[in-house]
């Protein structure tokens, strides 16, 4: 079984600040890590290599310095580490981060099942995952809290409005793991040591390695355009009011009375 999962390289913070002049991400006095489910998206893969035996490779577009997260997921295990890093590959959208990282996987050749988080904490649009599988043309399994392989099979739960859905399903697949899915291990010492020798060395691949041409890659492959980028300013003006439940009360009375905003009878 040939499992490829879909790391990418986040900024350690859930408060992504904006330069207002540029409209670019402040990555400045940030660290950086790996995408938090990407981390279970890899723990999931490293569970099915212990139970029923995979090689798995890891994928990430970025930046030289995105060589950290695969490094990373190789010291928890993965067999493989392949970075796509180009100058080409700036400005991608969504569209064409996706259709890259499809190249690139139609480049690794066979697989059986790829794995992703559901959503990157910085760009949090959550469409990578569902637009890699559909241009690889293979079903695929969002919001995955359970992942198991059967007799060859798939065998999932997936969180859906209403509760939780059960699937079984045939390889190959693209699947979105959620945190519920399960612990991730931390690096061994023994993985850190094989992950920065030079026995395992990460693969570095550009545009022309995987066969992209300028047109289909970075901004020019993209199909939306950033007008604009800034942080919304507050529209309104929060104001709390504390003390004795009576005391609030007749004070919510009265402002509401002084905005003219009719309490009724
Ligand atoms: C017009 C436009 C221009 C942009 N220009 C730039 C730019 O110049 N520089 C820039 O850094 N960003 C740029 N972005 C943002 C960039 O497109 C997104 O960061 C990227 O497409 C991933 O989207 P996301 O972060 O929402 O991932 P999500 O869809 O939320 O991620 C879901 C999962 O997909 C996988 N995944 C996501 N991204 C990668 C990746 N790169 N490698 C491997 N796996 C991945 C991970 O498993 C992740 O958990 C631009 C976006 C737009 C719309």
């Amino acid at each position: 079984m040939h499992i490829i999962v879909l790391v990418k390289q986040v900024p350690n913070t859930s408060e992504v600040r904006l330069d207002p002049k540029t409209g670019n991400l402040i990555r400045e006095g940030v660290e950086s890590i790996i995408n938090p489910e990407d981390r279970h998206a890899l723990e999931a893969a490293l569970q099915i290599k212990d139970d029923v035996g995979a090689t798995i490779t890891v994928l990430s577009m970025g930046p030289p310095q995105s060589m950290e997260v695969v490094c990373e997921a190789l010291a928890m295990g993965a067999d493989r580490g392949i970075l796509l890093t180009d100058r080409a590959f700036s400005g991608a959208d969504t569209w064409a981060t996706s259709s890259t990282l499809g190249l690139a996987i139609k480049h690794i050749g066979d697989f059986d099942l790829i794995l992703a988080g559901r959503q990157a904490v910085d760009g949090d649009t959550a469409q990578i995952g569902p637009q890699v599988a559909e241009y690889l043309g293979i079903p695929q399994l969002t919001y995955v809290t359970k992942l198991e392989i059967h007799q060859g099979r798939v065998v999932a739960d997936r969180i859906i409005e209403q509760g939780c859905e059960h699937i079984e399903s045939p390889l190959p697949l693209l699947a979105t793991c959620i945190a519920a899915l399960n612990q991730p291990r931390y690096p061994t010492v023994a993985g850190i040591l094989q992950a920065t020798s030079e026995r395992t060395p990460v693969e570095i691949w550009n545009a022309a390695d995987i066969g992209a041409k300028a047109h289909m890659v970075g901004l020019p492959g993209s199909l939306t355009q950033v007008v604009r980028t800034f942080t919304p300013k507050e529209a309104r003006d929060t104001q709390y009011l504390e003390g004795p439940p009576t005391s609030v009360a007749s004070r919510l009375i009265e402002a509401f009375r002084e905005r003219n905003i009719h309490l009724g009878e």
